[in-house]
């Protein structure tokens, strides 16, 4: 969306293509606290919806539906939406990221009945009850946090000692009164006949195993960017596209910004920075193009 707007800004005849609601990731965000101009905080459907609304006013072409493939061209690269073709001069891919599944027996059966990926759109499931989030990085924290506010107990659940999220979701973590941390300890079957029952645990370290009771298993391991509709010649590694530092890839006139990129950082406010930078870059292509 911030690079829609900077492309549109800058006079560029612009379409945004989209398969669900704008807003991605953020839209799965209980709360984000992080996005500066927003110090008390907000959810993150109402930022995805501040960043929605910024575009209202100009002249947008928004396709709704999902991209199949990209056939690298020139000067047109033609982007196969559906059952449409479209034609682009410079493309911009913004696709973000999608959860990480643990990998473990139960979790593709007990998909939808106690085994989740989204607290926000889940946890009223399980008011009042037990559940068991799994990771350690700063999704796994701030969703236990959520959830902390609407079940009975949160088991957190992390493979090692230390935590890679922050310190100040760390310290929330470990002082509220429903979170219970078990630490050094994997998740290696989610067990139950029709709903989530048991999980099967394992201590790392002692390698002693155990049986957990609960309702509901909210699994936060990581995410992988979306790039399955990505051809060949882009070049990409295991954890995203390689872009320059103006966001452009090794093919000409081809962009990307945000989770979708090889990088470290993963943040709403590193993502909008990269959308505008890539934009930038789009917009001095397309400009060299027609000299
Ligand atoms: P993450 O930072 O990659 O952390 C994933 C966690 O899951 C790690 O603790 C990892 O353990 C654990 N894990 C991975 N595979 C596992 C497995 N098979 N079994 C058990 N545990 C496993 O992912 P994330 O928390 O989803 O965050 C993704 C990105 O978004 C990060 O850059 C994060 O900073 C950012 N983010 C930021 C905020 C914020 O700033 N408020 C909120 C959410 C996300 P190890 O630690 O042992 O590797």
């Amino acid at each position: 969306m911030t690079a829609a707007l900077y492309l549109l800004r800058a006079g560029v005849k612009t379409a945004m293509i989209e398969k669900l609601a704008p807003g991605g990731q953020v839209l799965m965000t209980s709360e984000i606290e992080n996005y500066p101009g927003f110090p008390k905080g907000l959810q993150g459907w109402e930022l995805a919806d501040k960043f929605a609304n910024h575009l209202e006013d100009y002249d947008l072409e928004r396709i709704n539906d999902e991209v199949r493939s990209i056939e690298v061209g020139s000067p047109h690269h033609t982007i196969v939406v559906g059952e449409e073709n479209v034609q682009a001069k410079t493309i911009i891919l913004a696709t973000g990221s999608r959860y990480r599944k643990l990998g473990v027996p139960g979790e593709e059966r007990l998909l939808g009945r106690g085994v989740s990926y989204c607290a926000l759109c889940d946890g009223n499931f399980f008011r009042d009850r037990d559940v068991a989030v799994v990771g350690g990085g700063n999704s796994a924290l701030e969703e236990a946090l959520y959830l902390a506010r609407l079940v009975n107990k949160v088991y957190l659940i992390h493979r090692r000692d230390d935590f890679r999220g922050l310190v100040c979701y760390q310290n929330k973590c470990s002082t509220h009164e429903k979170i219970e941390i078990i630490r050094s300890t994997v998740v290696e079957e989610i067990q139950g006949e029709a709903d989530v029952e048991t999980l099967a645990l394992k201590n790392v370290a002692t390698g002693d195993t155990s049986q957990l009771k609960v309702d509901g298993a909210f699994i936060f391991v990581g995410f992988e960017p979306i790039m399955d509709f990505v051809p060949d010649d882009i070049h990409k590694e295991k954890n995203g596209i390689v872009t320059d530092v103006e966001m452009g890839t090794n093919v000409p006139g081809i962009f990307a910004a945000g989770d979708i990129r090889a990088k470290q950082c993963r943040q709403v406010a590193s993502a909008v920075g990269d959308g505008a930078t890539a934009a930038t870059a789009a917009f001095s292509y397309l400009e060299q193009l027609d000299v």
